[in-house]
């Protein structure tokens, strides 16, 4: 055995356990494993789960806050025009590098499984697709890296737009996005939903992308994107972000609309930290919280998880480090979660969910699985949300990858100074 984590507090295990490792896979638990292991780490009764997995990020737009103005007025089109603004100045070395920080940060707070969506349009073309393809061969031992072709202009009105997102694909990305809002009118998003699947039925990929980030009652791309999904045969391959006009529908249309992400088996990935500090910003009375209906998705029976999506851009420009515990504490108050019962699911949602919406193969801590487990400073899920606690190891395939633990020291009238 190359590695043993002994008195490991297991999620659904009464008594602590060993977890034995071999080969980069779990190959033993157990209360007790008598053998020794070339390396071995004492848990000391932490919780050791799987690592993270976030579904939505954007590696290629972080760290750009200090390079451009503070986001006033709090609309997302003008943190849009900025973007786009900024955009303009990439390099290929620009990219790699602010990426490269990004996946780091990532890494040390336990995420393994990182999907990006990358801009594709005619103003950047695929010099960020070419820099987070570099990233992602860069890190392949710290992370796994998905990327969706994201083509942020459109596509139904941009004359280049789809041989673009051909050729990226062409470069190896893995899923095709898309963001109906950035077309003109209803008839050209529904356009743009459409050239999404052909694009996504040309390359067999799966489809994910950016529906109803706004609260307009008469936003219905998700709906167009579900009833597509079903026609074209694409059920259980289709995830949405956002979909934050679902919370302004009436509740009987609402139910209407659930009932049919159901029946796409449609993934929904809320992205809290950009929907609450966006949505209703120009309300000034009984200002709504901006986030999809998570709560009535989950009863429903739709798969729901939640992604960071922006870290120190334009979206974001003063928070975001990557951490998913941080992401979900956020959840935890917009979604009103407070019951152990809702913690436990807020803590599956990075986990098994995300992963399952990724579908990352022999994931879990169980044998035969991938041995990326976090050694958590924390004995339960609660505690983890509520001290953000130290990842005090993240393994990826056995191997350590990031250890280490911040520590205070108090001083009480009377005790030694501090040296
Ligand atoms: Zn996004």
């Amino acid at each position: 055995m190359d590695l043993i984590v002994r008195n490991a507090q297991l999620r659904g295990r009464e008594r602590e356990a060993d977890v034995g490792i071999s080969a980069g896979r779990i190959c033993s638990i157990e209360d007790r494993i008598r053998e020794q292991a070339d390396r071995e780490i004492d848990a000391a009764g932490n919780l050791v789960t799987p690592t993270f997995v976030d579904p939505h990020t954007h590696l290629d737009r972080a760290l750009v806050s200090g390079s451009v103005p503070p986001t006033s007025p709090k609309t997302p089109f003008r943190a849009r025009d900025i973007a786009i603004e900024r955009k303009r100045r990439y390099t290929h070395e620009d990219v790699v590098y602010r990426a490269s920080q990004l996946v780091e940060w990532a890494v040390s707070h336990g995420t393994t499984v990182i999907r990006t969506h990358v801009d594709v349009d005619p103003g950047v073309g695929l010099l960020g697709l070419e820099a987070i393809m570099e990233v992602k061969e860069k890190y392949a031992d710290l992370a796994d890296i998905q990327t969706v072709v994201f083509p942020s202009a459109g596509l139904a009105q941009v004359p280049q737009a789809v041989n673009l997102c051909r050729e990226a694909f062409r470069l190896g990305a893995d899923v095709m996005g898309g963001v109906p809002h950035a077309e003109a009118d209803d008839e050209n998003r529904r356009r743009h939903i459409d050239i999404a699947f052909s694009l996504a039925h040309e390359f067999d990929a799966d489809l994910d992308m950016h529906l109803d980030a706004t609260l307009n009652p008469a936003s219905r791309n998700l709906v167009y994107f579900a009833r597509r999904a079903i026609e074209c045969g694409f059920q259980g391959r289709v995830t949405a972000g956002h979909t934050c006009a679902l919370s302004a529908y009436d509740d009987q249309f609402a139910a209407e609309v659930i009932d049919l992400l159901l029946e796409a088996r449609m993934n929904v990935i809320t992205v809290p930290t950009v929907d609450l500090m966006f949505q209703g910003s120009g309300v000034s009375r009984l200002r709504p919280r901006g986030i999809t209906r998570v709560d009535q998705l989950l009863e429903a029976g739709v798969t729901v998880t939640y992604g960071q999506n922006n870290v120190l851009d334009p979206y974001s420009p003063i928070f975001g480090q990557a951490d998913l515990l941080e992401v979900g504490m956020i959840l935890a108050f917009a979604a009103q979660f407070n019951t152990p019962e809702e913690i436990e699911m807020l803590f599956d949602m990075p986990t098994k969910v995300s992963a399952a919406v990724l579908k990352v193969p022999d994931y879990g801590v169980r044998v035969g699985a991938k041995a990326s487990l976090n050694i958590l400073e924390a004995k339960t899920v609660q505690e983890a949300f509520r001290t953000r606690c130290t990842r005090l190891f993240v393994l990826k395939e056995g191997r350590v990858i990031a250890e280490g633990r911040t520590h205070k020291k108090i001083f009480r009238r009377g005790d030694a100074p501090p040296l």
